[in-house]
């Protein structure tokens, strides 16, 4: 049993800019608030349609983590500005949603190239 998931060493709030994680196998991923936001995996945040956040308080203030805490030794738990603290993320998790180049190659997911092509409307103009 050698194959042990990294673990956070650091977690740095960057503001209201996003948090940062430094890994114990020297990796470093930074998420931007919205972006961990959206991933929030509490059972409030996964029952609602991706788009819409439970923005408790949104008074127009940035959304930010507010406080980040330790869980037992395998989860982070964030408190946002808004008052939303029941996320908990899984340090498995938190690593799979890195959104490094390292990580995803491939760009984050939901990304792919979709050209937004009008139905062709060739009315040429006759006149
Ligand atoms: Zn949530
Ligand atoms: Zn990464």
């Amino acid at each position: 049993m050698t194959r042990r998931p990294p673990v956070p060493t650091e977690i740095r709030r960057q503001g209201t800019h996003g948090v940062r994680i430094f890994w114990d196998d020297g990796h470093q991923s930074e998420y931007t608030n919205d972006y961990l936001r959206n991933h929030c995996p509490c059972a409030v945040c996964r029952e609602r349609p991706r788009r819409t956040l439970p923005i408790v308080g949104n008074k127009g203030g940035p959304l930010y983590a507010k406080e980040i805490g330790v869980v037992g030794r395998y989860a982070v738990s964030v408190k946002w500005s808004d008052g939303h603290d029941s996320g908990i993320y899984g340090y498995q998790t938190l690593r799979g949603l890195c959104p490094c180049e390292e990580c995803r190659p491939k760009g984050p997911p939901g990304s792919s190239k979709r050209t937004a092509e009008t139905l062709g409307k060739f009315e040429s103009e006759t006149s």
